[in-house]
């Protein structure tokens, strides 16, 4: 059966060590996860992956699955041939042919030879083949340096040709580096710092503090279809929606007003870290970037770090506000976050929140809210929403049988 080709220029990755087969292994299956239920097969030949997928499968969904999946440095369709000199040229007149190249005036030829018993340089082989470049071509002009098209001839098992090459997000595969717990909010930040630490190849699920009526149903939306956009980023992500109205109006009534905003932190840290635990994570990654908020100054920071029991990673620490914007519009986030519907954050705030907190003083303080009553119970109301490498829903779970089961465990 007929097959779509795609060759895929693996980057770090082949920079790996021992563990390379690793990393490889799990690039492979988060691609061939986004490709399901279309059958898939790939070929690994040094620093390159060639994809083999059903012609069934539409090209959108090939080229989704190439452009958000961490560990691809750039991709290509690609038509494949034997290595004869004959064929070679009929298959790269063949695609040329169906090439638009209108407005284009200048090309260029890369050939790379990684088989050397093929009989031609590639030296030779750019030159022969800049010839049927003209041919179908008249008007292109070559130009090494900034040309509008470029046919690429790779000779190795086969010969191998294409014409596009597209940049991929780079990085390395989610899986590779162990999990971890995002705090997503509606907000512009977090799923763009979900971007930052899978591009590491963190594996991340996402957990969401639902103040319901004091945030509406629409915020939950909003954060569902937040969870849904950053999935594919993610190699498919579950959503922890913990109803947190009772232990955030505890707050709001007991403790000092200007502190609220670091008790509510702090009680999403230990509450995270119940996750992390029991999920068997290994860290907490928020949105957090330096003096953005009064709770984002370093004393704040160094404070809620020290109510959790996990490492907290704040990939946007260093980033400005409009760093993290064009990056929330690449990954096709910005849109939903920018929506109306407020987080209870906005509404629990104080009007003068302290930035510059005493450490001991605000735990002694967060002592005697007796937070861990509504911790527990807000745990066993939560609900699971998960969702796989497209973004597409399956299924709904409780925690509360999962912190059964951990408990069982112990
Ligand atoms: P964002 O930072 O995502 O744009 P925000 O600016 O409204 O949202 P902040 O008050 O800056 O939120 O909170 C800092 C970080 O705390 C967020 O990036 C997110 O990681 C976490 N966070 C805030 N509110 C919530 C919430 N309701 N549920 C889960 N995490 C939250
Ligand atoms: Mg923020």
């Amino acid at each position: 059966m007929p097959k779509h080709l795609y060759l895929i220029k693996e980057g770090e990755i082949s920079l790996k060590g021992l563990n390379r087969g690793l990393f490889e292994k799990r690039l492979k299956n988060n691609i061939k996860d986004k490709l399901r239920p279309y059958h898939s097969t790939t070929q690994r030949q040094k620093g390159r992956i060639f994809l083999f997928v059903d012609e069934e499968c539409p090209r959108e969904r090939i080229e989704k699955a190439l452009s958000t999946t961490f560990g691809i440095v750039g991709w290509a369709e690609a038509v494949m041939c034997e290595k004869r000199l004959e064929t070679i040229f009929e298959k790269a007149k063949d695609l040329l042919s169906k090439f638009d190249a209108t407005g284009m005036r200048t090309f260029k030829v890369v050939a790379r030879r990684e088989d050397k018993s093929f009989p031609y340089h590639s030296y030779d082989m750019a030159c022969r083949l800049a010839e049927v470049v003209h041919e179908v071509f008249p008007s292109l002009e070559v130009d090494l340096r900034r040309p509008d098209l470029v046919l690429h001839l790779e000779i190795r098992n086969q010969a191998f040709l294409y014409t596009s090459d597209n940049a991929g997000p780079r990085g390395l595969p989610a899986g590779t580096a162990g999990r971890g717990l995002l705090l997503l909010s509606g907000g512009i930040d977090s799923p763009v710092a979900a971007y930052e630490m899978a591009k590491r190849g963190v594996k991340l699920d996402c957990l969401y503090f639902h103040a319901y009526p004091y945030t509406s149903d629409e915020a939950l939306e909003k954060v569902k279809t937040l969870a849904r956009t950053i999935a594919p980023y993610l190699n498919g992500t579950r959503l922890f929606v913990v109803p947190f109205t009772d232990g955030q109006l505890n707050i709001k009534d007991k403790a000092h007003e200007d502190a609220t905003t670091l008790m509510f932190r702090a009680s999403m840290m230990k509450l995270a870290s119940r996750v992390v635990r029991t999920e068997g994570m290994q860290c907490i990654v928020t949105g957090e970037a330096l003096s953005q908020v009064a709770s984002q100054t370093l004393p704040a920071m160094a404070f809620t770090d020290s109510m959790a029991d996990h490492l907290v990673l704040r990939p946007l620490v260093g980033f400005d506000k409009e760093e993290i914007i064009t990056l929330a519009r690449r990954i096709g986030t910005y849109e939903t976050s920018i929506l109306p519907y407020e987080d209870c954050c906005v509404i629990f705030s104080p009007k003068h929140p302290v930035t510059n907190p005493d450490k001991d003083e605000m735990r002694l303080q967060y002592e005697s809210l007796g937070m861990d009553d509504f911790i527990d119970r807000a745990l066993r109301e939560t609900v699971i929403y998960s969702y796989d490498a497209n973004g597409e829903p399956t299924g709904t779970w409780s925690f509360a049988d999962r912190l059964d089961r951990a408990d069982d465990s112990i």
